[in-house]
């Protein structure tokens, strides 16, 4: 079972009180050797999601700068066939997206039936980093997490799965991390201004973050907490809540296909008896 913070609809986040590290008897080597198990079953698992079409999952990761987002999303795709993946990346919303309403260029992506699509940032954004810089009036930032939670039920009651994890590390280990990127020559492209600039705001991100996580998390779409400062950890962390929602589905997309079967055989009986002589 995974050992996650899994927020409670209705439930208050103090982000401080919950650890960015993994818990003392979490062991590098059993992760990966988790992991490396976990790799089989999850491609065929993605195969038959991908065949059944029943559900869509969406999986949505948020956090600070360098919290390991993408690394995050890397091993994600690595533990399956990215024929039935897609990740996008929500960056500064376009002039063309600003003229519209801020859900307009999500809806756009949510994942089809079938389809395992991975939000790399996504419509919280627009109560975070928005909230943080007031990019938007304050009263329209306030009727968003509402809307937020309505417009993830109307895709949760058709067909979407939302699982959505903040990746949580500690003020000390973004700093580490922004400053391997320029040790390593190979990381500075890597390397914004704007990242030192949005750390001087880490308190006011910690506060927008905890009122996402606390009003937005729901029955149709919790929030995890992801302890990030190891990256090994929270892959593992992430994989294992994902394993368990599609072993669950394993029953129901097996009987599917399996139903499918069936209709086929008997369509392509009657098709011959209609079209092919038999044989002399
Ligand atoms: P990165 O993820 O490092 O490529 O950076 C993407 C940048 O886009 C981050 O600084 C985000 O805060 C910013 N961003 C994403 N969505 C929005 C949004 N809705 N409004 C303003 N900035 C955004
Ligand atoms: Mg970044």
């Amino acid at each position: 079972m995974s050992r996650l913070v899994k927020i409670k609809p209705g439930q208050k986040v103090d982000l401080k009180k919950v650890s960015t590290l993994p818990p003392d008897d979490a062991d590098k080597d059993v992760s990966a050797k988790l992991l490396k198990e976990w790799q089989v079953e999850f491609d065929e698992l993605e195969d038959l999601f991908a065949f059944a079409a029943v559900k869509g999952l969406l999986i949505n990761v948020q956090g600070m700068d360098a919290a390991g987002k993408d690394g995050a999303c890397r091993r994600i795709f690595g533990m399956g066939n990215i024929l039935t993946g897609r990740a996008v990346c929500f960056k500064v919303p376009t002039a063309t997206e600003l003229a519209h309403d801020y859900l307009w260029r999500i809806h756009k992506e949510a994942p089809a039936r079938g389809e395992i699509v991975i939000f790399n940032r996504s419509h919280y954004e627009d109560v975070l980093v928005v909230k943080v810089h007031e990019l938007a009036p304050a009263k329209d930032i306030e009727l968003r997490y509402r809307q937020i939670n309505d417009f993830e039920r109307m895709l949760t009651e058709n067909g979407v799965i939302i699982l959505k994890f903040f990746l949580h590390i500690s003020k000390e280990e973004q700093e580490k991390r922004l400053l391997r990127r320029e040790e390593n020559p190979r990381a500075s492209w890597k390397l914004a201004a704007a990242d030192w600039r949005e750390r001087e705001h880490w308190d006011e991100y910690q506060d927008v973050y905890e009122e996402a996580l606390s009003r937005c998390s729901t029955e149709w779409a919790p929030w995890h907490i992801v302890p990030s400062d190891k990256k090994w950890w929270r892959d593992h962390q992430i994989v294992e809540v994902l394993i368990e929602h599609m072993r669950e589905l394993r029953p129901g997309m097996e009987q599917f296909l399996e139903d499918l079967g069936v209709k086929r055989r008997a369509e392509l009986a009657e098709w011959k008896a209609a079209n092919l002589k038999p044989r002399a």
